[in-house]
């Protein structure tokens, strides 16, 4: 109810009337450059995001609590929440001091994340959650190891619920809204406009659903607008081999659109910026027969009914094993005891999950020997119970698997992550091939790059969307009042 109520408000587009003090010398001269407007708002932000996914609204908040008077966001869909939003919601935190602040930066730069930016991530993990707790998310007191999170420390934390990042996305958005926060649905972002002689970015040119284009203005832009799992075109342009076939992780059985069309890379590169690791897309294991979120409770099996990877390694080395093995498939397997994730109940009605009543049942059902399923199941029973994996070294062994009803079904590769994205810097600003900043421009979550580098730990997608998502907000609005400061002391002299 509260809700609808919600909805109703930020979609009624009245804000949008609203006269606002833009100098119209500078709206005359940005209105001739952008050829393509054809109706101008006469309406000033202080800071304007571009997606209200986790991201967005982490920077639509900060922005709000460090000062800035009118914060907007431009969304191109009827709801917020983005990939945040259908994301299982676990994240990765550095909980204890030093050590583990250090631990999470080198293993991000390991795999190519800028220095810079892995320490940031890493040095804000710990205040960025309590920021999210502060506004009534209610991280479960348990660190724990996600599936693709790698070998190291546990430090992946989540709500515990079925929802986990909708229950995220529902604290931000309602924090964005006491903060008078206005968000525009069904506003696509198209282009972005910078001013000719400054190179400042001083507005957006956005497309409504009746095709109609409006120029907003702006002292700040935050992109904020997610990756390109959806671009078939990026993907093709940066990354022609992607070992994919299973569409993206974001549009499970083709019943949900994947919103991530790449537009804020594209609307970045245009006015400038530095792209990286565009070519480094992370496909995994995730619209099959998977139904945990965590590594520990589940055992992978290939065709012939062997492991033949540790279910605990990062997705990369996870991706690499599977497609070296008899159809690029696997069979995931758990059973009654494990806690199921958010997705259980739907794959199982649909039919990608399954469920046997005895071994006998899955031998036959996957295909596999009975003989040969056996055995592999007495081996890792034994593996769980003695927590020691001789063969691929794995560590985490929640429970044994062995009561029935088993549940089962096949895995492929789905492209799930873009790494690559506009080069930002640890104040989340935009950078141009020399690396210098774009004024005005700041971006954060997926649609950036050189956080991760080549590849990334499960849980560090969300914990980059709210760390840099709120640093993008406070840094947007310093920008905006030392400009505004600077333009009042030159009135003044
Ligand atoms: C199924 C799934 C499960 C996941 N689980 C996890 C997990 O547990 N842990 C983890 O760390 N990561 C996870 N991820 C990855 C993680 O969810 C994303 O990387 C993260 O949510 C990205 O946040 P974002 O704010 O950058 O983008 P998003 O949350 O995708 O938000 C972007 C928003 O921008 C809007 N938008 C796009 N283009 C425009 C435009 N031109 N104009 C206006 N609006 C626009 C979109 O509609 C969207 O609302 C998961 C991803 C998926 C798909």
């Amino acid at each position: 109810m509260r809700r609808r109520k919600w909805l109703t408000i930020l979609t009624s587009g009245f804000l949008f009337s609203q006269a606002h003090s833009i100098s119209t010398v500078l709206a005359s001269n940005l209105e001739t450059q952008n050829q393509t407007s054809n109706a101008s708002i006469n309406a000033e932000f202080d800071v304007l995001i571009i997606g209200a996914g986790g991201a967005g609204l982490s920077a639509a908040v900060a922005a709000r609590e460090a000062g800035a008077k009118r914060v907007a966001i431009l969304e191109k869909s009827a709801i917020v929440g983005g990939h945040t939003m259908l994301s299982a919601g676990t994240v990765t935190v550095a909980s204890d001091g030093d050590r583990t602040v250090q631990e999470l930066m080198n293993d991000i730069v390991a795999m190519g994340g800028r220095r810079s930016l892995a320490r940031t991530l890493a040095e804000q993990s710990g205040a960025t959650l309590q920021w999210l707790s502060d506004m009534d998310v209610a991280w479960e007191a348990k660190l724990f190891r996600a599936v693709g999170s790698g070998t190291g420390t546990p430090r992946n934390l989540s709500t515990g619920s079925q929802r986990g990042g909708w229950d995220i996305v529902q604290a931000l958005a309602s924090r964005a809204r006491k903060l008078g926060v206005e968000i525009y649905f069904e506003h696509r972002a198209i282009k972005l406009i910078q001013d000719s002689k400054t190179h400042h970015i001083v507005g957006v040119v956005a497309k409504t659903l009746n095709g109609k284009e409006k120029t907003i203005f702006a002292h700040a832009i935050v992109i904020a607008s997610g990756g390109f799992s959806a671009s078939q075109k990026l993907q093709a342009r940066f990354a022609p081999n992607i070992p994919t076939v299973s569409g993206s992780t974001a549009d499970t059985m083709g019943m949900t659109p994947d919103l991530a069309s790449g537009d804020g890379i594209r609307m970045g590169e245009e006015v400038g910026a530095k792209l990286v690791d565009m070519d480094a897309i992370e496909c995994i294991p995730y619209t099959g027969g998977r139904v945990l979120d965590f590594a520990g409770a589940e055992i992978w099996l290939n065709a012939e009914g062997d492991r033949f990877v540790n279910e605990e390694a990062s997705f990369d080395v996870i991706a690499g094993a599977m497609q070296n093995q008899t159809g690029g498939f696997m069979w995931t397997i758990t059973d009654a005891k494990s806690k199921k994730g958010a997705n259980f109940g739907t794959k199982l009605v649909a039919g990608i999950v399954r469920e046997a009543s005895s071994l006998t049942v899955l031998a036959k059902e996957t295909g596999i020997s009975y003989e040969k399923l056996v055995d592999t199941m007495t081996a890792y029973n034994n593996m769980a119970t003695t927590g020691h994996d001789p063969q691929f070294g794995r560590t985490t062994f929640n429970q044994t698997i062995d009561t029935p009803p088993y549940y089962f079904g096949i895995e492929r590769l789905s492209v799930h992550f873009t790494m690559g994205g506009l080069l930002i810097d640890e104040k989340t600003r935009v950078l141009d091939h020399n690396e210098h900043p774009i004024p005005g421009l700041f971006a954060a979550g997926e649609t950036t790059g050189g956080v991760h580098g080549r590849k990334r730990l499960s849980g560090n997608a969300l914990t980059e969307a709210f760390v840099f998502g709120r640093i993008a907000g406070r840094e947007a609005t310093m920008f905006v009042q030392e400009d505004r400061l600077k333009s009042d002391l030159s009135h003044s002299k």
